[in-house]
């Protein structure tokens, strides 16, 4: 391994940050960290129309709440044009690279035409053989010229750290465009450049990009460059197994900030989403992960974006948190969801900390709070429509009627003395215990499931259990 790892994220600004970008990211920054190297962020912004200032701070908002830091940049490819002129200057200077003056559209059409007879198309490098007085003729015209690369004859191999021997015919490969008649270079050309001039010693990226490392590779040769190695990602399916997008309402990272995803939960799924760590470890923190991460550990084939996976991991890592940092968490969905308002999250903490512990264990994501704990703080919460069939009779409401006057008597209102209660209830009347808890739980909570009872009680207090078992009583017309 050289001593110097420096890996790099270049992603291209459109508004929105892929959770495949993320992963490619995350592994970038997972290889430099393990090896105490840089990890560099350069956007790839050439693409004026489509960039915008508000692009690239999506990406930067999601790297942040990753926790992926970045040692160097965010450097702009839009910054840098003057450097890439120099470098596709050098090339028109040593006759690796040509002027071509044809008509974009012109071209297109003929490739589609091509296509349509099911047959390849290739740039017939009819710009390279004009003559002087015909090129002469065509800059007096100014009619507008792009730069192409002029692609050897030879086959081009290299090694994938992920992928292995790579090899491709030369004539697969067109002189591709390096520079627009702009003077706006190309993908290649500046990712070329950028990485050379970056020190930049292995290209991390999604294997959709593996078709532009031999065009790479032969920039590099031509320009004299020495090169970077390379380990191409698996592509991240959807469960239908087409390539994960935009239309799976999954692919946006944060959506899972949104939808109540720990980020330490989402960064672990992600660091598993084509590479593992070679024993059964799956909840593994950042720092393990980091320090079982190798590129030669990727698998090759394509990796399924597994929500519910997800979800179950996120549950472990809400689990595994100290009540006050769910608390901490919850502040804002807290307030969302007006269960309490921003003062009153302050002034209850102790509360809602004690809330949290009880209901921690069925919480998937953070927003699930609203829905198991939400009875905690809204005593006017809204029936099951299950439970109301099963417990609103004439029966259950006599019951609890009856256990009103004795819980009304009890002194000191905890757990213990509530669960002394209900089960000295419970034989006097010689009722199975269950046959009361479940009506009181669904009286005082409105749900049919929860935590403890007994548990729940003591911390909804005395007063507020007591009007709960009243409400749902009074509520009942027989
Ligand atoms: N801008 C490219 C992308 O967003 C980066 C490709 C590369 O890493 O070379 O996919």
């Amino acid at each position: 391994m050289k001593d110097s790892v420096r890996v790099r994220i270049a992603p291209s600004p459109t508004g929105f940050f892929h959770v495949g970008s993320a992963r490619t990211a995350l592994y970038n920054w997972l290889f430099a960290r393990h090896h105490g190297g840089r990890f560099i962020l350069r956007v790839e912004d050439t693409d004026v129309v489509r960039s915008s200032t508000e692009m690239i701070s999506v990406i930067l908002e999601g790297l942040k709440w990753l926790g992926i830091n970045w040692d160097e940049g965010p450097f702009f490819q839009s910054e840098r044009i003057s450097i890439y002129t120099k470098y596709v200057q050098s090339l028109l200077d040593k006759e690796k690279a040509y002027y071509c003056y044809c008509d974009p559209d012109e071209l297109e059409r003929e490739k589609q035409a091509a296509y349509k007879r099911k047959q390849d198309w290739r740039y017939d490098r009819r710009c390279l053989n004009l003559t002087p007085a015909e090129r002469a003729e065509k800059e007096k015209q100014k009619i507008p010229r792009v730069v192409r690369f002029l692609v050897p004859d030879e086959p081009v191999s290299f090694f994938d750290i992920v992928h292995h021997e790579i090899k491709r015919e030369a004539e697969d490969i067109e002189d591709l465009v390096i520079m627009r008649s702009n003077g706006i270079p190309t993908y290649n050309l500046a990712c070329v450049v950028d990485d050379y001039e970056m020190g930049i010693t292995h290209v991390i990226r999604a294997v959709d990009h593996i078709t532009n490392t031999p065009k790479q590779i032969l920039l590099y040769q031509a320009l004299g460059l020495s090169m970077p190695e390379y380990a191409h990602l698996p592509l991240i399916l959807g469960e239908d197994k087409s390539k994960l997008s935009k239309r799976h309402g999954a692919a946006s990272l944060m959506s899972y900030k949104e939808k109540g995803y720990i980020p330490d939960a989402v960064l672990n799924y992600l660091s598993l989403l084509g590479w593992s760590p070679g024993d059964d470890r799956e909840v593994m923190t950042t720092q393990d992960i980091i320090m079982a991460f190798e590129l030669d550990r990727i698998n090759p084939s394509n990796a399924v974006f597994d929500e519910q996976k997800l979800e179950w991991m996120n549950g472990q890592y809400i689990y595994a948190m100290s009540d006050g940092e769910l608390c901490d968490r919850l502040r804002p969905f807290i307030v969302k969801y007006n269960l309490l308002d921003a003062e009153e999250v302050e002034s209850k903490k102790e509360f809602i900390v004690k809330v949290c512990s009880l209901v921690k264990l069925r919480m998937k994501t953070l927003t699930d709070f609203k829905d198991v704990a939400g009875y905690f703080f809204d005593d006017d919460f809204e029936y099951e429509e299950d439970g109301l069939k099963k417990h609103y009779n004439t029966d259950t409401v006599k019951l609890l009627n009856d256990f009103l006057s004795r819980i009304e008597q009890v002194e000191g209102f905890t757990h213990e003395a509530i669960e002394e209660n209900v089960r000295g209830f419970a034989e006097t009347n010689d009722l199975k215990a269950r046959q009361i808890i479940h009506p009181l739980r669904f009286a005082v909570t409105g749900r049919q499931g929860g935590p403890g009872l007994f548990e729940t009680m003591e911390l909804i207090g005395k007063e507020r259990c007591l009007t709960r078992i009243r409400r749902f009583i009074d509520g009942f017309k027989g």
